[in-house]
């Protein structure tokens, strides 16, 4: 009978500063989660938050530890894509052309799943997700794990994804056995998610492998719309994640598709207490409200944006005005991110011109 409450633990604190040095941390951490508990670890993506995948009550945990809709299924993580035809079925040779190009790395990839993958992995669906990480550290703590393991971000559900240990360390102490710290996550957003699983290859969720990259391999991959805009309400989900509720900081955030001084203007006008600014590094010296920079480019932006949300809070912000980022390459899951984290509230210079004064 698997257990459905989380009992408090004793978390410890793995610090990785040299994969060598540091060896028997990352032999613990992988001891830990063969045999059933839940560790905290850094990917090249996000921190995720680790367990045996073949184990339906460590996974049970993992919903527990997060308070996540079981319904929502987890990624499972191997050292190599030889090891997925263990865990799906009818694998196309085109998986395998995915994984040359884009393994170990930010890419997930949904295929028919076998018997073994337990339902409390797979969100009851007949299908599995698989990502081999290019993180040093989380692949040596899959290999001394010896199983596959599953791995959700490592933050309470809603909350945005964690990019540090410390991010970690807020959500989860207490609710884990162990949070490995290996600094800052490089990508900084969620693995690309796309599905080999039906008629035609779908990008569900992006990231840092974009649809431009994957179609020099999947040329008919179609983008799915919950990609950009709002599921309808009854709309099925392709992915249980698109349904829920995301990257929510306390504030209201609006965002604002503009250019730098349209955006600077615009928010300089609806300047008063508790407003703040998420914007590009070009933006900062012309604002007149508290603001925090995500950079200059895409991969600063994909880098920093979970941070940023939760420097928010920290912050006190009541409303924020964000520069909608590109739409093109990893600008992609930096909208993605943001439009939800704004619950899809987002201005076009045309929507407030009809409002105000004709300019944006
Ligand atoms: P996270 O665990 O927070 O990185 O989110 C994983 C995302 O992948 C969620 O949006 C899941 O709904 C999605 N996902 C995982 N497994 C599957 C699957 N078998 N079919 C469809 N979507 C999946
Ligand atoms: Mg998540």
């Amino acid at each position: 009978m698997k257990s459905q409450t989380l009992q408090r633990k004793e978390t410890v604190l793995l610090k990785i500063q040299d994969l060598q040095q540091d060896r028997h941390c990352l032999q613990q951490a992988g001891e830990i989660i063969r045999a059933g508990g839940l560790v905290a670890l850094p990917t090249e993506t996000v921190y995720g938050l680790g367990a045996n995948a073949l184990d339906p009550q460590a996974v049970t945990n993992i919903f527990l530890a997060k308070g996540r809709p079981q319904d929502n299924p987890l990624i499972i993580h191997l050292e190599d894509a030889s090891q997925a035809q263990q865990y799906a079925r009818d694998i196309p040779d085109v998986y395998y052309e995915l994984c040359r190009r884009f393994s170990p790395g930010p890419l997930t990839v949904i295929l028919p799943k076998k018997e073994i993958i337990p339902k409390e992995t797979s969100g009851g669906l007949d299908t599995v997700a698989i990502r081999i990480p290019k993180h040093p550290v989380a692949r040596e703590i899959i290999r001394f794990s010896g199983v596959p393991v599953a791995a959700p971000s490592a933050n309470l559900s809603g909350s945005p994804s964690p990019t540090t240990a410390s991010h970690c360390i807020h959500d989860l102490w207490g609710r884990v056995d162990a949070i490995v710290d290996a600094g800052e996550c490089s990508v900084g957003l969620e693995s690309t998610v796309i599905s080999l699983a039906g008629e035609r290859p779908i990008l569900l969720r992006p990231g840092a492998v974009t649809p431009q990259m994957l179609r020099e391999v999947l040329p008919d991959l179609l983008v799915h719309h919950a990609v950009t805009d709002k599921l309808e309400a009854g709309e099925r989900a392709d992915s249980p994640g698109m349904k829920y509720k995301h990257y929510a900081p306390q504030a209201q955030i609006t965002v604002l598709d503009a250019d730098s001084k349209e955006f600077v203007e615009y928010v300089n006008r609806h300047a008063h207490e508790g407003v703040f600014a998420l914007c590009f590094e070009e933006d900062v010296l012309g604002l007149k409200v508290p603001c925090l920079s995500l950079g200059k480019d895409e991969i600063d932006q994909a880098r920093n944006l979970f941070a940023a949300l939760r420097e928010l809070d920290n912050r006190g912000a009541k409303e924020v005005y964000a520069r909608c980022p590109s739409k093109e390459g990893v600008g992609l899951a930096v909208y993605n991110r943001l439009i939800r984290a704004a619950a899809y509230h987002e201005l076009s210079p045309q929507d407030t011109g009809k409002k105000e004064d004709g300019r944006f």
